[in-house]
């Protein structure tokens, strides 16, 4: 049922215009100023304002100020006397979505109730479903982890970001070890669930501002701003452990699922721009998996070693 909160100072007005309301079947409550009616507002929720222009103390272009302050969409409707056909200017200014001038034909006031309150619900669904679109375009289907897509448009905002700052910003990219294998072992449905729980996993175990996305297949990546190499390493190494020493469902014991990461930072003297991350996590990554799977290398130690055995 939608609820209205009437504004004004007339107390029989007030108790007048509830019983009407009341009986077309809306939720009523009432208010005697602009500041009892903001207080209202501030801690409830309404469909609709019933707002007189001329009261004592804040007066009703005033309170549809402060009410758009915050409020850019619950619908106001002013109720004003004859002859202030100029304060419903300003009304309407001021952020009103429509008037009635008292006294009313109750059927009028009724029917710009009723299409007000209608617009708002449609305004609500359309919200509604563009959110839901919204995720569907940035999250991973089976996951519900952020997908692909979103991954790269985080990733080039961060490097930006980190650019403009100067903070540090790290890429773990990771992958299972002999995937094939638990697939080949107990089947495709169960790969995809050792998918679902790794992420919730990986998803208790990193901070708010940490992006973690599916890169595609069974290869996930994990954005860290302001995290410098020492950081992602132990937070890389937090999650091997985590996957390493869980248990998952449907597979025979502890440990047989592992994954090995690679990890990279910026600013870096091999990074010029945001893609460079992902080749060079991908390069630490596989260096990972050649040193023997279920480990953590970070791009820059990979190249010291490499700069050593020269
Ligand atoms: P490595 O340690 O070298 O990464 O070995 P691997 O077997 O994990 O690597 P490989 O790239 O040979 O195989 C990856 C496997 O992951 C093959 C593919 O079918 C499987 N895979 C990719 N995406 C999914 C998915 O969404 N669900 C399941 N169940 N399997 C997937
Ligand atoms: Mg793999
Ligand atoms: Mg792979």
């Amino acid at each position: 049922m939608a609820k209205i909160l009437v504004i004004d100072d007339d107390e029989d007005f007030r108790k007048m215009i509830r019983i009407l309301l009341e009986l077309n079947k809306y939720t009523v409550e009432t208010a005697e100023d602009g500041y009892k009616g903001l207080e209202k507002i501030k801690n409830g929720e309404y469909d609709l304002i019933l707002l007189d222009v001329m009261m004592p103390g804040m007066t009703g272009i005033d309170v549809c100020y402060a009410i758009r302050i915050k409020n850019p969409e619950i619908p106001i409707v002013l109720l004003t006397a004859k002859g202030e056909k100029e304060d419903l200017v300003t009304g309407i200014n001021a952020g009103a979505n429509d008037y009635i001038t008292k006294p009313f034909e109750t059927e009028v006031l009724l029917a710009k109730i009723k299409s007000l309150i209608r617009l708002k619900e449609l305004q609500d669904e359309l919200k509604r479903t563009n959110k839901l679109l919204e995720n569907l375009a940035t999250t991973d289907g089976l996951t519900g982890i952020y997908n692909h897509r979103f991954f790269y448009e985080k990733l080039n905002e961060e490097f930006e970001r980190s650019k403009r700052y100067n903070s540090f910003l790290s890429l773990i990219m990771f992958d299972f070890d002999f995937f094939k294998k638990i697939n080949d072992r107990y089947g495709h449905v169960v790969g995809d669930s050792v998918l679902v729980e790794m992420s919730k996993i990986v998803l208790s175990n990193i901070r708010k501002n940490d992006i973690f996305a599916r890169y595609g297949g069974e290869e996930f990546v994990l954005l860290l701003p302001h995290t410098n190499a020492l950081g992602a390493i132990h937070e890389a190494e937090r999650i091997r452990k985590a996957i390493e020493s869980h248990h998952f469902q449907h597979i025979e014991k502890r440990g047989d699922v592992t994954i090995s990461l690679g990890i990279v930072t910026f600013p870096s003297k091999y990074i010029n721009q945001p893609e460079d991350m992902v080749k060079l996590a991908d390069a630490a990554l596989y260096e990972a998996k050649r040193l023997g799977r279920n480990r953590a290398v970070h791009y820059e130690d990979m190249e010291k070693s490499n700069i050593n055995v020269q």
